[in-house]
């Protein structure tokens, strides 16, 4: 990770294939586009690629993620239990439909906890939101198994882990939906971009009307739509998905590569034996865009980041991170909106004001990982291995 390391010449024929025609939105202009339809194309190719019928793309991860709890039903009241480790774009989405975020601690899958979900299960939860955090999976047979005994909807967040998979399944395919993000950083690029990804026909069709102002795309003139519910502009353009779909053609390559990279740097931190790993409910469908690792003390892990990025390696250590980890979400625990939140809302996120995580913590302060790049040669692989191994070692 990410794909804009292999941004080239077949991204700029895409992109040129639209800046010939000018045509640069994904609906209409049927005539002047000259068959040109890369949106279309790479909902298709993803589908094809994925394994699933219907494929709503959209104009980010986040938006993927609104569109389908908008298209879920899920409103006002509804809890939604999502991680204490995950992406902002997590809460965002939920407060964007007005219902309210129930964070759940994670274990060392580095995902959703399954029996911290089932204990913070309410009469109002609609929806267990596992989150595929750094390209691998949350145990889903297990949360698949809790959402059916409950009656509760799977939506996956597989932003940071498309073309990974458990058990012969691609993740986003196993839940109710999937949502993707295909942002400047992700596994592969639109520049942004996002999509759904169902097996269900009728979501896909809210879907497919919610993230265009509701329209029901069902005649050839766009001004003759009807509209069967409101929805939003979240379009992705053509320029943005026709660099997507050339980016969806080197998938196979980057997972190879990250996959052969993953395991020299694993096995060369393997031979340390205060090292444990990340917990990966089915390690062969990893994408291997991260290598995540624990050390026995917080002091420690922290320590390791530092003396790693001395090395000139990249190492996150999420616990001091303002993004992935509820210690830091300042805005989050204050509830610090620019408009006000519905009486009932704003009572639920009193809680977050003072709630501790103590569970999440010590998995989460103990945790070191370091991206997988795809343009390193054979040769900086091993010296990273090696400056790794090191790094780890001088602070043990
Ligand atoms: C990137 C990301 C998102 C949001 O995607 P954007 O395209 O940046 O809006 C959502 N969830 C997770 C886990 C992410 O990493």
């Amino acid at each position: 990770m990410p794909g804009f390391e292999l941004f080239g010449a077949e991204e700029r024929k895409e992109v040129n294939d639209v800046l010939e025609t000018g045509i640069l939105m994904r609906y209409g202009f049927d005539g002047p586009r000259k068959g040109i339809w890369k949106a279309k194309e790479l909902e298709q190719a993803i589908s094809s690629k994925l394994n699933v019928p219907y494929t709503q793309l959209t104009s980010s991860g986040t938006t993927a993620l609104t569109t389908a709890l908008a298209a879920l039903g899920v409103g006002a009241g509804d809890e939604v239990i999502m991680p204490t480790f995950t992406f902002v774009a997590s809460f965002e989405s939920i407060f964007s439909v007005g219902a309210t975020p129930v964070l759940v601690d994670v274990d060392d899958t580095l995902t959703l906890d399954p029996r911290a979900v089932e204990a913070a299960i309410t009469p109002r939860t609609r929806v267990v939101m596992p989150v595929h955090m750094c390209g691998a999976m949350a145990d889903l047979d297990a949360l698949k198994a809790i959402c059916d005994q409950h009656n509760l909807i799977l939506l996956e967040d597989a932003c940071q882990s498309f073309g990974a998979s458990y058990k012969g399944r691609a993740l986003g395919t196993i839940g109710h939906a999937g949502a993707f993000s295909f942002d400047f950083v992700k596994t592969i690029t639109c520049a942004e971009g996002g999509a759904v990804v169902t097996h269900d026909k009728d979501l896909y069709i809210k879907c497919d009307a919610y993230s265009d102002h509701g329209h029901d795309h069902l005649g050839a003139d766009r001004g003759a739509d009807q509209h069967p519910f409101m929805g939003y502009n979240f379009r992705i353009s053509e320029l943005h998905a026709a660099v997507g779909l050339a980016q969806i053609r080197k998938l196979d390559t980057f997972l190879a590569i990250q996959r052969k990279t993953k395991k020299i740097m694993k096995d060369a931190l393997s031979a340390i034996p205060e090292v444990s790993f990340r917990r990966l409910p089915d390690p062969d469908g990893d994408s291997a865009t991260f290598l995540g690792f624990f050390l026995p003390e917080e002091g420690q892990a922290r320590a390791a980041a530092a003396a790693m990025k001395a090395a000139g390696l990249a190492a996150f250590y999420w616990y001091d991170n303002n993004w992935h980890y509820i210690r830091n979400w300042e805005h989050f625990r204050q509830s610090a909106t620019l408009n006000h939140f519905a009486p009932g809302l704003q009572q639920a996120m009193e809680l977050y004001r003072i709630r501790q995580f103590p569970v999440s913590d010590a998995i989460i302060n103990r945790c070191v990982c370091t991206p997988i790049n795809l343009g390193w040669s054979e040769q900086e692989v091993q010296e990273k291995a090696g400056k790794l191994v090191k790094a780890v070692k001088s602070v043990l």
